[in-house]
């Protein structure tokens, strides 16, 4: 079959031109044919291999383009980079690897086609276009990749434990592709992860972040979690997360599976969000649960504190995993520990003052904590599944109006201390903290509006209350 309705793009023709210069033969690879063929949208990145230099055919790609783009080369891997309009083209010369033991980077010598699809991760990411003149857009397909797409298999061109220990990172690529894809792994290639497992721990967390974060922005990322549980991966690199699997009985008293549950959840608010940081929330905000587990012979199973102690956890996760320590990670921590609270408001019809509390602790951030906390209903009870939802819908509106009269997010005192101490005459002292306290408590309870006149009032009388004069 041939394919030049792929290669529509002029930059083939260009790049077909260059090579053709330099007497080299040129092949579009990997992930561009593979989401060619499965009609996944425009590519943002596009593969070249060259059978010679990648990085002379690139700089002569650059130079018969009108612009002459700047050439981005990265001598250690061979490789060149340059843009097209909004496309990044990668150029590497055809290689043959070989691995070491200890290190996911391998001794290269220059090589075939053949010898460079034989070096790729799946046979769906081994598929080569040509872009000689005379065979333009013919497909290489080697190891019946075009097959697997059609059957959505991932499997390795080459015996897997050979392509898993070489460059263990495939483990966790292979599982993103099937989450991102919904592609089944083949059993060979399965049966290996599970058995080098262990090797994982020679990839850096930043490239497994890569991947995991690849898993969670997919549209059912319990594949991918499921995946990693299964094979025994998950244990290595998030084991707070395995740590919540099973179910303890105790005097024919059960609590749910947390592992499963979570996954549920995660699944559940990745139809109503594309936010990354809230996915990972979603998939973190039960983690505190496995160490804070204690049974009561009176109320059965608690977790007390859990969303305290899950909020420090996601911490010392996200250290480990060198993800960067910045406002997500924040924004992270005040989900997981503010999870239960609109749960709260769910079971009972909710008060204004209740809901303006929530408001004031979680500021900006209440909507993507509703969404959290409408994901966490997993009860598979339909009465309760539908009064959670319908409260939930309530409190939504509630939030909406007492924004509107209250104000109260981003909550600013409407009396200020620089006020409090002019009108009694007062040195900085606690008296000033009790009196903001007290007009903060009344607004938040609905006694008195968020507003400037009501609040100074308040002020004289609770000034009053603690003996303080006002200033002549
Ligand atoms: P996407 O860009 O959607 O993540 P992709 O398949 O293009 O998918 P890239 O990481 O861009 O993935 O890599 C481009 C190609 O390089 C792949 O299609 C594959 O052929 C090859 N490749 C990438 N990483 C590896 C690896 N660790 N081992 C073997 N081949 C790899
Ligand atoms: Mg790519």
């Amino acid at each position: 079959m041939n394919y030049k309705q792929a290669l529509k793009n002029p930059i083939f023709k260009i790049i077909s031109k260059s090579a053709k210069e330099l007497q080299l033969d040129a092949y579009v690879i990997g992930g561009f044919v593979r989401d060619y063929i499965l009609q996944r949208g425009t590519a943002k990145d596009i593969d070249i291999v060259a059978i010679g230099s990648g990085i002379e055919l690139a700089k002569q790609v650059a130079k018969n383009l009108p612009n002459n783009p700047k050439v981005q080369v990265f001598k250690t891997y061979g490789t060149a980079m340059l843009r097209f309009e909004d496309i990044e083209i990668e150029f590497v010369g055809a290689r043959k690897e070989s691995y070491n033991e200890d290190s996911r980077n391998p001794i290269v010598e220059n090589g075939t086609l053949e010898d460079d699809q034989n070096r790729r991760d799946f046979t769906i990411n081994a598929l080569a276009l040509d872009l000689s003149e005379d065979n333009y857009g013919n497909i290489l397909d080697p190891f019946n990749g075009i097959q697997d797409l059609k059957e959505a298999i991932i499997r390795t061109p080459l015996n897997p434990d050979i392509t898993y220990s070489d460059d263990p990172l495939r483990m966790m690529r292979a599982i993103r592709f099937a989450t991102q894809l919904n592609f089944k792994i083949e059993e060979e290639s399965l049966k290996s992860i599970s058995k080098n497992k262990e090797r994982i721990k020679i990839i850096t967390n930043e490239r497994i972040v890569v991947e995991l974060n690849k898993i969670l922005e997919s549209s059912k990322p319990s594949i991918g979690f499921l995946l990693l549980e299964e094979t025994g991966l998950l244990e290595y690199i998030l084991p707070e997360l395995t740590a919540l699997k099973g179910i303890d009985e105790v005097e024919g008293q059960k609590h749910k599976d947390n592992f499963y549950h979570t996954l549920e959840v995660v699944d559940n608010i990745s139809k109503n969000t594309d936010n990354l940081w809230l996915r990972w929330a979603a998939l973190l905000h039960d983690i505190g649960k496995a160490p804070t587990k204690k049974f009561h012979k009176k109320i059965g199973w608690t977790f007390h504190g859990h969303e305290f102690k899950g909020s420090k956890m996601v911490y010392h996760l996200f250290k480990r995993l060198k993800m960067p320590l910045n406002d997500k990670m924040k924004f992270v921590q005040k989900m997981v520990y503010m999870s239960s609270r609109p749960i709260v408001l769910a079971e009972d019809m909710a008060t204004d003052s209740a809901v303006r509390r929530l408001v004031f602790d979680a500021g900006d951030y209440v909507e993507d904590l509703m969404t959290l906390c409408e994901a966490d209903i997993t009860t598979k009870n339909p009465k309760k599944f539908k009064k959670y939802h319908n409260n939930f819908k309530i409190v939504r509106n509630k939030i909406i109006e007492v924004e509107e009269r209250d104000h109260i997010r981003n909550f600013q005192p409407p009396v200020s201390g620089e006020i409090i101490m002019e009108t009694f005459n007062l040195k900085p002292c606690r008296e000033i903290g009790t009196i903001k306290e007290a007009i903060k408590e009344a607004i938040l309870e609905g006694d008195i509006p968020n507003d400037f006149e009501a609040a100074y009032q308040l002020m004289l009388k609770e000034g009053e209350k603690l003996g303080l004069k006002v200033k002549k």
